[in-house]
């Protein structure tokens, strides 16, 4: 077993232009956390999240990713890294129209190097694992958004990476569609995975063992600093930041 955090970010920024929407971030994510990311519209969340997932880079900082700086890497290591160890689900789902729920997901193993067949026995065990046992030919019309969103959530965690990223996820949800997409989330947690989730919920967060709150761009507070019990919080106590 490794003994690196699944994500680490040391002095992250990003700017666009003249907009700082990352000042300075200090985050340590360590394996099996399950850690609520909560702010304003605009504080950086979204930000926060991609650069985690490798999808954005940082204006400066340093990023660690399962054990691999991600500026040290090619593309096609990064490409490799993300597909092997990154899992992604979004507010709006993303799901092809008029794509079965078994093939967006299959297509979840497309750069796996897993041959069809595989894929597809991959993806239908995940969509009973997401409770879709019985939508495997639904195509995105024929789901509601809470069946959506748990597709997407099978495709994201077929591969079985340790890391799952989750921008709103609820955000486009009726409550009741929400809290079983969260229960999901929790119970993918208690199965191993490192769940990060980003939410303007307070219940949500609230639920959460770990909540960091972002304020302009900046973290303005990590329930895990001076905690005990989160993985990481003794040997490498994330700071409080402005406020
Ligand atoms: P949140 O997810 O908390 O709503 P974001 O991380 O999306 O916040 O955005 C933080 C700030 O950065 C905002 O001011 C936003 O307008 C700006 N921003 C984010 N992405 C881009 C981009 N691709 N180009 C320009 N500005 C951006
Ligand atoms: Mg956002």
């Amino acid at each position: 077993m490794s003994t690196w955090p699944v994500v680490e970010l040391t002095g992250v920024s990003r700017t666009y232009g003249a907009v700082t929407a990352l000042a300075d971030a200090e985050l340590t994510v360590g394996k099996g956390e399950l850690l609520g990311i909560v702010g304003p519209s605009g504080s950086g969340k979204s930000t926060l999240l991609n650069i985690m997932g490798t999808l954005a880079r940082p204006t400066a900082g340093t990023v660690c990713v399962d054990g691999h700086r991600v500026d040290e890497l090619t593309d096609r290591e990064l490409s490799a890294l993300r597909a092997r160890s990154i899992g992604f689900v979004f507010q709006s789902f993303h799901l092809a129209p008029g794509v079965p729920a078994l093939d967006s997901v299959a297509d979840g193993l497309l750069y796996s190097g897993r041959p069809r067949g595989e894929r597809r026995s991959l993806a239908e065990r995940a969509l009973r694992r997401v409770g879709l046992g019985h939508r495997l030919d639904n195509e995105p019309h024929q789901l509601s958004g809470g069946e959506k969103q748990r597709v997407a959530i099978a495709r994201a965690v077929v591969g079985d990476p340790p890391l799952l990223l989750a921008d709103e996820p609820t955000g486009a949800l009726d409550s009741k569609s929400g809290e079983v997409v969260m229960e999901l989330l929790h119970e993918l947690n208690r199965a191993g995975t490192t769940v990060v989730v980003i939410t303007h919920d307070r219940d949500i967060a609230a639920s959460l063992p770990r909540e960091v709150r972002l304020k302009d761009g900046r973290v303005a507070h990590d329930s895990a600093a001076g905690a005990s019990g989160t993985p990481y919080a003794g040997a490498r106590a994330p700071r409080e930041v402005g406020v």
